[in-house]
């Protein structure tokens, strides 16, 4: 247990006992590892819930000195185990609030497929391993930090800040806390501006830091069903109708049909910056796009790479297929899952008539199997990149910040869809070639955690403004 613990009632002694020599009237945060040990030592994957994590960070918030009434756990009535924690630092009441969202859920993590226990914090050859470190515990614990610390320097800001820990992110579960609080609680956290770590990304490639991005938007999912049906029959009596080949016919011109470039503001001034990071042709190439005046074949070189690709256009992709039902008759239905990931601005009828004018064949049939929940851009707000850039370029002067469109959904979408511009932003570094989120063996380097939690601090000072 934490020595601070006992602050709610001997505030003074605790203020003492961590050494700290400022005459202000706050109280010190608990050291960041401390905090880190704390959450990731506490299960909070979709079996377990967020409620025990949610209700340790509120007692620190408490014994760091904040009031009870800014300190509120919430909790929805049929899923008790999903809590969320909203703590909110009052400001002077010049503009509306900044917001940050951080989950406290984690992905399972089984003992025996990692080197460590997931469950408890490891520190190994200037890393950190444990469930959740770099997705996201790190930075939560980077924000509650930044709070306790703006709070203890007794400097009110112009605008209040509130943070958000949030339950059930992973699992697309049936207590996204976001969604729960916008729904049900939305004043406890409205905001002119919303910061979600989780979309963000700080990249490093053979050691070199690269870039912190500021991701304004992310493609949204949809899934469509395709299929094609036949009266069927003996398989000795085959016909041309047969509706496996029908399907695969279908297929084969799908995987030929390339959805056209579309780029959006953030886009283009990725591809632009983006630039700086490269070389030779692929310099020359992205330079090119971001400024609008790429040329095909440019165009045709970075579609071949995935990962520029996925940056020009929306895709659509094959994953699932069955058809038949018998060895020995002819197929009765061939149907496929195709799941697009699509630009922000296009609708989902667009896409669906740009596949069946692909397929181009009235007998295939599309359904929609998931709809989708698609969410805006938010503007890329030039004082905000500005903000970012002073806090980054205090840090670490030669990385670039990088506006951003991921490709995958964070938490962010259902804030945007409400008309709260989200950027996503991230400084804790990870390196690009060896993701580990989800995976075995999730881990940040110790430095890059402590250079987090400065970089959060400073970043949410700038935003909650003096
Ligand atoms: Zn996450």
């Amino acid at each position: 247990m934490h020595r601070c613990r006992s602050a709610v009632l001997m505030g003074l002694v605790c203020l003492a006992a961590t050494g700290t020599s400022r005459a202000d009237s706050g109280t010190a945060p608990p050291p960041a590892r401390e905090l880190l040990r704390e959450l990731v030592e506490i299960n909070s994957t979709h079996a377990h819930g967020s409620t025990e994590a949610a209700r340790a960070l509120a007692a620190r918030f408490l014994a760091a000195g904040f009031a009870p009434q800014d300190v509120t756990f919430l909790a929805p009535a049929d899923h008790p185990s999903k809590g969320n924690l909203v703590v909110r630092l009052r400001g002077r009441g010049s503009g509306r609030p900044v917001l940050y969202i951080g989950h406290l859920d984690v992905v399972e993590a089984r003992r025996e497929d990692w080197s460590y226990d997931p469950f408890k914090l490891t520190e190994q050859d200037g890393w950190l391993y444990g469930r959740g470190v770099i997705d996201m515990k790190g930075q939560d614990v980077a924000m509650a930090i930044a709070l306790m610390r703006l709070r203890q320097e007794g400097l009110q800001p112009a605008r209040e800040l509130i943070v958000a820990f949030t339950a059930d992110e992973e699992a697309g579960g049936d207590a996204n806390g976001v969604t729960w609080l916008l729904e049900t609680h939305r004043g406890l956290i409205d905001a002119q501006l919303v910061i979600n770590p989780d979309g963000g990304e700080a990249g490093v490639k053979q050691g070199r830091r690269l870039y912190v991005a500021v991701q304004t938007s992310e493609k949204y999912f949809l899934t469509f069903g395709i299929e094609t049906t036949d009266k069927g029959g003996h398989s000795s009596r085959p016909t041309a109708a047969n509706p496996i080949y029908r399907l695969a016919t279908a297929l084969t011109r799908l995987a030929q049909y390339r959805f056209p470039v579309h780029l959006t503001e953030t886009t283009r001034q990725y591809f632009q910056r983006r630039a700086e990071l490269e070389t030779g042709q692929t310099q020359t190439d992205m330079r090119a796009v971001g400024l609008g005046n790429a040329d095909q074949a440019a165009i045709e070189r970075l579609s071949a790479v995935v990962e520029t690709n996925i940056m020009l256009r929306t895709t659509c992709t094959a994953t699932q297929i069955e058809g038949g039902h018998a060895e020995n008759a002819l197929p009765q239905r061939a149907r496929a899952t195709v799941q697009c990931r699509v630009i922000p601005g296009e609708s989902p009828d667009s896409v669906q008539a740009a596949l069946a004018a692909a397929v181009a064949d009235p007998l295939v049939t599309f359904s929609t199997i998931t709809p989708a929940t698609p969410s805006p851009e938010s503007p890329l707000s030039a004082s905000l990149v500005r903000q970012v850039e002073n806090a980054v370029h205090g840090l670490w002067p030669k990385v670039i910040v990088l506006p951003e469109m991921s490709p995958g959904a964070s938490d962010s979408r259902f804030t945007r869809a409400l008309g709260m511009p989200s950027y996503g932003i991230d400084a804790l570094f990870d390196d690009l070639d060896d993701g580990r989120a989800h995976g075995r063996d999730e881990r940040i380097g110790v430095q890059a955690f402590e250079q987090d939690v400065e970089f959060t601090y400073r970043l949410m000072k700038a935003l909650g403004g003096s």
